[in-house]
C-alpha cells in the first residue's frame, strides 16, 4: 500500500457517517453517525484503515500522519478547554481499534492516555477524587504495559492480587488511594525490569505508542484467527479511535453498561441490557463482576434511563434495525460510545426481519437481506427433547441457542486436544477471554459461571453460531483441579454434560435431541398458519415465500433414492438434479457388478447385465414416481469399477492363506487378477465416467435403457416422468456423441416397443477443465450442462479431495492462501472463470442450453450467488440444504447490486 499525497488520514467525528466503514472502520464510522445525530458522544477523531494499511505494508506510519493528528488533537483540546496530559487539569483520551467488521475483543485498546505523575495530581484535583485517580493512573499503566509493551499482563494481575491480599481485601475497590500509589509503583517498576525503559512520561509518546499497538494487533495471532473464522479478508486493516474520555468510575451517580434496542436472542421489543455502576466500560464486557439488569437503571438514575431510551428509539429508527450500544454516566451525565447494527441469533434475525416489515421500517427485498442462509442452517439444528428424562444441575443465561452435548473440559488446550482425537467437549470456564478463541472453535458448546449476554464467551459464541450459557452462578468452576461443583453435584473433567442456549439449563450426561421447529415445519408436519403456530416458524414461512417469489435460480436435490427424493420435494425441491446411480449398485447388488467386472465372455456380461436391468428400472420407476412432473437427472455410472470389488490387500490375504492351505478359489483367483488389472494409482484420473461406458460394452445402454423403460412405465400409468440423462467426466465432445448416438438407438428402439413418446434430454457433466474449455463444442452434442464443481475443483487446482483435506489443507488454510476451503465454496477466480466461460460458450452454441451445477457448492450460501450471477438456471444440492439455497437464491435476486452479502 503506497501513499497518495493529498490522502486525508484523519477524521473528525463530525465529518464520517456510516457508511465510511471501509475507511472509518465499524465503531469510527458509527461515531461520525451518532456524532451528527445530535447524540451526546465525547468529541474525537478517527485515523483511517487507509494509514493503518500504510503502516502494515511499509512498518511506517504515512509520514503526514503525525501532522493531521497534531490538528486534529489541537482542536479537540481547544474544544475541551484543556490539554492532553495538562499536568493540572489533563485532558485524557481513549485509543480503541475498529475494522470494518467487529471483531469483539480480538484487537487492543488503551484507555486513560494523558495520565503521567504529574497530571494524575492534576486529575485528582479535577474529580475531587484521589483514590479514583491513582486507579486511573494504575489502569493506564496495566493497559499500556501489557498491550503496547508486551509485559507479560499476568505480572500485573498478580502485583494487584498480592496488593488485596496484603489488605485482606476481595475486590478491587477496596483500595484506597494510598494502595493504589503504592501499585503504580509497584507496576512502574514492573514495566521497567520487563522492557529495560521507564513507562513515558510524555503524553503524546504514549497516544503515539498506543496507536501503532493497535495497527499491530491487526495482525495478532488471535485477530488473524477470527478473521479466518469469521472470513474477514485480512487486508482490510484497523481504524484508530482517538475519543475524549469520559469516566464511569466516579462513583455511585456514575456508571458504564451495554443495551440493545431489542433482545438479541428473541428479537422481542424491551429493556434489554446490563449496567454496572460506578465501574469503567472494560468491567462489563470482561464480564468480571455482576451486573445489574438495565432495567434497574430506571430506578439508579431516571433521568439518564429516560434519555437512554429516547435514544435508542432514535437509533432503531435511524438505523432501521436492531442496534446494540455501549455508553457511559458520568455523574449524571449520559454519554454514547458507540452503537452498531447489533449480532443477534439466528432466530431473532428471521423474527425481527419480519417485524421490521410489520412496522413499515424495512420491505421484503431489505428483510431478506437481513438474514442469511448460514442462520437458517442454524435453525435447522436439533434441540433436546422436551419429554426425555433429565438431570438438571443448573442454570445459566441463554446467550446463544442450540443442544450442545459433550465431556466436560477446563481449559482450552485440552478442549482442543480431545476433539482433535475426535471427542465432543464442553468447554467450561469461570469466564472466557480472547485466549480461549481455539478451545471455544473445537468445543461443541461454551459454559461459563460469570458474566452475562454481553461478556466475551457470550458475544463471540452468538458471532460463531456455537451453543453458549454464560454466568451460571451456583457453578463452582475449578480450573486447577479439572472440575465443578453445581449444589453438591461434582463434574469431573471427562463426564458428559448436555447445555440448552436457547433455555440456559444445564444437564448432567446425555440429553436426547429432537429435531427442530423449523424442520417440521419443512417436512410438513407444523403449519405456519395454525393458531397456535411457533413464532420463528411463522417468520421462517414469510422470508421463505419473499425468496422463492423473488428468485430467479431454481434448486434442485441431489437425491438417489424415493425416500430423499419425497423429502427433497417437501423442502421445496423443484427437481432432481444428480441421481448418482452407482448408489444403487452397492449392497447385495455389489455381486452382479462384481460379475460384470469378471465376465469374460459376451454372453457372461450380458447375463450380469440383464440381472441388472430390472432392478435398476424399478429404482427409476420409484424415484420418477415420487418426482412425477418434476425433472430428474440421471447420471450414468461414474467411479472406477475398483469400488465395486473388494479390498486388494483383504483379497490378497485370502487367496495367499487359501494357496498355502492348497485349497484353491478359482473365484478368488479371478477376482485378484480383475483387482490387480483394475487397481490404479490415482482413480480420480482414472477409468471412471464416460470412459467406462466407451470400454464395457453393454453397460451406459443397461442404464439408459432402464431409464427409457422406466419412464415408458409411468407414462402408461398417466404419469408424468421428466427425465434427463447425464454423461458424467466428458473431456470432449467426441466422448459424448458415440455415447449419445448408442443412447438414442435404445431410446428409439423402447419407445417403438412400447408405442410411448419419451422425450429424453440428454446432457453432460462439466467437470473437467476440457470440457469447459471446449464447452462451445460440447454443447453441440449437450441439451444440458450440469457443472461438478467437486471434480472440476480437484481437476483445476491438480488435488485429490481425499489426499489434500488430511494432508495440508490445514496448513494452507492458517497460511491464509485460502481463506476458506475450495470444496466448500467455490474459487471465483479459478474454477468460477471456468465455469463462467463455458456458460458463455455453451450458450452461444445452443442459446436455449440448461445450465446447473449439481457439485455440493449447489448449497453453499456464498457459492449460491455466484451461480446466480454468472446466470445458471439452477442450482442442486442435498435434500437437507435446499431450504438455505432457496433462501440464498431470494437473496441474491433481491440484492442490491455491488453490495456485501455478510
Ligand atoms: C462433481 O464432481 O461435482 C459431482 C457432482 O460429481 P461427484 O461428486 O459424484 O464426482
Ligand atoms: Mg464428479
Amino acid at each position: 500500500m503506497s501513499e497518495n499525497k493529498d490522502q486525508k488520514f484523519v477524521y473528525d467525528f463530525t465529518e464520517g457517517n456510516r457508511d465510511l466503514k471501509d475507511l472509518l472502520g465499524g465503531k469510527g464510522a458509527n461515531l461520525a453517525e451518532m456524532t451528527n445525530l445530535g447524540l451526546p458522544v465525547p468529541p474525537g477523531f478517527t485515523i483511517t484503515t487507509e494509514a493503518c494499511k500504510v503502516y502494515l505494508g511499509s512498518g511506517e506510519e504515512p509520514a503526514a500522519l503525525r501532522d493531521e493528528v497534531s490538528a486534529h488533537l489541537d482542536a479537540l483540546e481547544q474544544r475541551m478547554g484543556k490539554k492532553l496530559g495538562q499536568a493540572d487539569n489533563p485532558l485524557l483520551v481513549s485509543v480503541r481499534s475498529g475494522a470494518k467488521f467487529s471483531m469483539p475483543g480480538m484487537m487492543d485498546t488503551v484507555l486513560n492516555i494523558g495520565l503521567s505523575d504529574a497530571s494524575v495530581e492534576g486529575l485528582a484535583k479535577q474529580a475531587g477524587d484521589e483514590r479514583f485517580a491513582w486507579d486511573s493512573y494504575r489502569r493506564l499503566i496495566q493497559m499500556f504495559g501489557k498491550t503496547v509493551l508486551g509485559v507479560d499482563g499476568e505480572l500485573f494481575e498478580d502485583a494487584l492480587e498480592a496488593a488485596k491480599h496484603a489488605k485482606k481485601v476481595t475486590v478491587d475497590t477496596d483500595l484506597d488511594a494510598a494502595d493504589l500509589k503504592k501499585l503504580v509503583k509497584a507496576f512502574k517498576k514492573t514495566v521497567k525490569t520487563e522492557t529495560g525503559r521507564d513507562f513515558p512520561q510524555e503524553p503524546r509518546e504514549q497516544m503515539d505508542l498506543a496507536v501503532r499497538a493497535v495497527f499491530d494487533s491487526w495482525n495478532g495471532d488471535r485477530a488473524k484467527l477470527y478473521r479466518r473464522q469469521e472470513r474477514i479478508p485480512g487486508d482490510l486493516g484497523t481504524a484508530v479511535n482517538i475519543c475524549s474520555m469520559v469516566f464511569g468510575n466516579l462513583g455511585p451517580d456514575s456508571g458504564t453498561g451495554v443495551a440493545f434496542t431489542r433482545d438479541p436472542a428473541s428479537g422481542h421489543q424491551g429493556v434489554y441490557g446490563d449496567y454496572l455502576q460506578n465501574a469503567q466500560g472494560e468491567d462489563v464486557v470482561a464480564g468480571i463482576r455482576n451486573t445489574v439488569a438495565l432495567a434497574e437503571l430506571e430506578r439508579i438514575d431516571k433521568k439518564s434511563y429516560d434519555q437512554l431510551m429516547q435514544i435508542m428509539e432514535t437509533l432503531e429508527t435511524h438505523y432501521k434495525d436492531l442496534c446494540d450500544i455501549e455508553f457511559t454516566i458520568e455523574r449524571g451525565q449520559l454519554w454514547m460510545l458507540q452503537t452498531r447494527v447489533g449480532k443477534r441469533t439466528a432466530g431473532a434475525a428471521f423474527r425481527i426481519a419480519t417485524q421490521l416489515v410489520d412496522q413499515g421500517l424495512i420491505d421484503e427485498a431489505e428483510a431478506l437481506q437481513r438474514v442469511t442462509g448460514a442462520q437458517l442452517a442454524q435453525l435447522m439444528f436439533p434441540r433436546f427433547d422436551e419429554n426425555a428424562k433429565v438431570e438438571k444441575i443448573g442454570r445459566g443465561i441463554a446467550a446463544s441457542p442450540g443442544a450442545a452435548v459433550g465431556k466436560a473440559v477446563f481449559d482450552s488446550y485440552t478442549a482442543v486436544k480431545w476433539s482433535r482425537s475426535g471427542e465432543k467437549v464442553i468447554l467450561i470456564r469461570r469466564e472466557t477471554n480472547p485466549d480461549d478463541l481455539d478451545g471455544m472453535i473445537a468445543a461443541e458448546g461454551i459454559l461459563t459461571s460469570r458474566g452475562g449476554k454481553t461478556s466475551h464467551a457470550a458475544v463471540v459464541a452468538r458471532g460463531m453460531g456455537k451453543t453458549c450459557v454464560c454466568g451460571a452462578e451456583e457453578l463452582e468452576v475449578d480450573t486447577k483441579r479439572r472440575r465443578m461443583t453445581v449444589n453438591g453435584t461434582v463434574v469431573e473433567e471427562g463426564d458428559v454434560v448436555s447445555i440448552d442456549g436457547s433455555t440456559g439449563k444445564v444437564y448432567l450426561g446425555e440429553v436426547p435431541v429432537v429435531p427442530s421447529p423449523v424442520v417440521e415445519y419443512f417436512e410438513g408436519r407444523m403449519h405456519a398458519g395454525a393458531d397456535d403456530a411457533d413464532e420463528l416458524v411463522a417468520a421462517v414461512h414469510r422470508i421463505m415465500a419473499y425468496a422463492d417469489r423473488v428468485r430467479r435460480l431454481r434448486v434442485r436435490a441431489n437425491a438417489d433414492n424415493a425416500e430423499d427424493a419425497l423429502r427433497a420435494r417437501r423442502f421445496g425441491a423443484q427437481g432432481i438434479g444428480l441421481c448418482r446411480t452407482e448408489h444403487m449398485f452397492l449392497g447385495e447388488r455389489r455381486e452382479m457388478v462384481e460379475k460384470l467386472i469378471l465376465a469374460d465372455t459376451d454372453e457372461e456380461r450380458e447375463e450380469a447385465l440383464k440381472a441388472l436391468l430390472p432392478l435398476q428400472k424399478k429404482d427409476f420407476v420409484e424415484l420418477f414416481e415420487a418426482m412425477d412432473g418434476l425433472p430428474v437427472t440421471v447420471r450414468l455410472l461414474d467411479p472406477p469399477l475398483h469400488e465395486f470389488l473388494p479390498d486388494i490387500t483383504e483379497l490378497s490375504v485370502r487367496v495367499a492363506l487359501a494357496e498355502a492351505r492348497k485349497d484353491h478359489n478359482e473365484n478368488d483367483l479371478r477376482l485378484l487378477q480383475a483387482v490387480h488389472r483394475l487397481h490404479e494409482q490415482n482413480p480420480m484420473l482414472g477409468l471412471r465416467g464416460v470412459r467406462l461406458g466407451l470400454v464395457i460394452p453393454g453397460l451406459f445402454t443397461m442404464q439408459v435403457r432402464a431409464i427409457a423403460e422406466a419412464a415408458a412405465e409411468r407414462k402408461n400409468a398417466k404419469g408424468d416422468p421428466r427425465a434427463e440423462i447425464m454423461i458424467p467426466l466428458v473431456g470432449t465432445v467426441q466422448e459424448l456423441e458415440i455415447v449419445r448416438e448408442e443412447a438414442e438407438e435404445v431410446i428409439a428402439e423402447v419407445e417403438a416397443r412400447t408405442g410411448v413418446e419419451l422425450k429424453l434430454a440428454l446432457g453432460t457433466m462439466i467437470e473437467l477443465p476440457r470440457a469447459a474449455l471446449t464447452a462451445g463444442q460440447i454443447a453441440e452434442a449437450a441439451e444440458f450442462f450440469s457443472f461438478g464443481t467437486n471434480d472440476l475443483t480437484q481437476t483445476v487446482w491438480g488435488f485429490s479431495r481425499d489426499d489434500v483435506e488430511a494432508s495440508f489443507f490445514t496448513a494452507y488454510l492458517e497460511k491464509g492462501i485460502f481463506g476458506v476451503s475450495p470444496f466448500e465454496t467455490i474459487d471465483k477466480d479459478g474454477v468460477g472463470s471456468l465455469v463462467r466461460n463455458a456458460v458463455e460458450a455453451g450458450r452461444a452454441t445452443r442459446p436455449d442450453l440448461k445450465l446447473g451445477v449439481c457439485g455440493e457448492h449447489g448449497g453453499d450460501p456464498e457459492s449460491v450467488h455466484f451461480f446466480h450471477e454468472v446466470g445458471l438456471d439452477y442450482v442442486s444440492c442435498s435434500p437437507f440444504r435446499i431450504p438455505v439455497a432457496r433462501l440464498e437464491a431470494g437473496r441474491a435476486a433481491a440484492q442490491p447490486s455491488g453490495s456485501d452479502s455478510r
